[in-house]
């Protein structure tokens, strides 16, 4: 494991992007951070600006305009950076796959490495998703 690899997985700093969802995910998302879930005794933290993050969590289906805008927070993140789609229009774009302004779903736009299906997803298993692909990333090579 290189040293940006082994930095990265200790302390992930997370930014969160709600790319057109319903705010359910978005929630859910938050719960995380409470004391119940206390998804920081993971390292995990929710920090304001992309320019910082090891890692974007997106929510809802990308229409037309957040499109641009999801590829223009991409570029401005440092790399590597990993992509977690957050709930089914992330993943799928669940009930806006017909959609007049819902052209693709968020893997043919950005790379995503870590999907966490649900709608919404439940804290747990974000928890879960992102601790799996923290680890994965750890026996990486
Ligand atoms: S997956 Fe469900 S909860 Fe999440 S943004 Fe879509 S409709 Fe809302």
């Amino acid at each position: 494991m290189d040293l940006r690899t082994k930095a990265l997985t200790k302390s992930i700093w997370v930014f969160h992007v709600s790319a057109g969802s319903c705010n359910n995910c978005d929630i859910e998302i938050l719960d995380c951070f409470t004391p119940r879930f206390d998804i920081e005794r993971f390292g995990i933290q929710l920090i304001g600006s992309v320019r910082h993050a090891d890692a974007i969590l997106i929510t809802g289906a990308m229409n037309r305009k957040s499109v641009k805008r999801m590829k223009k927070i991409y570029e401005q993140a440092p790399k590597p950076c990993v992509v977690v789609a957050v709930g089914q229009c992330a993943l799928s774009r669940h009930m806006f796959r017909f959609s007049y302004n819902v052209d693709e779903p968020l893997d043919k736009i950005l790379p995503v490495d870590l999907y966490i299906p649900g709608c919404p997803p439940k804290p747990e298993a974000m928890i879960s998703g992102i601790v799996k692909l923290v680890n994965k990333m750890r026996k990486r090579k």
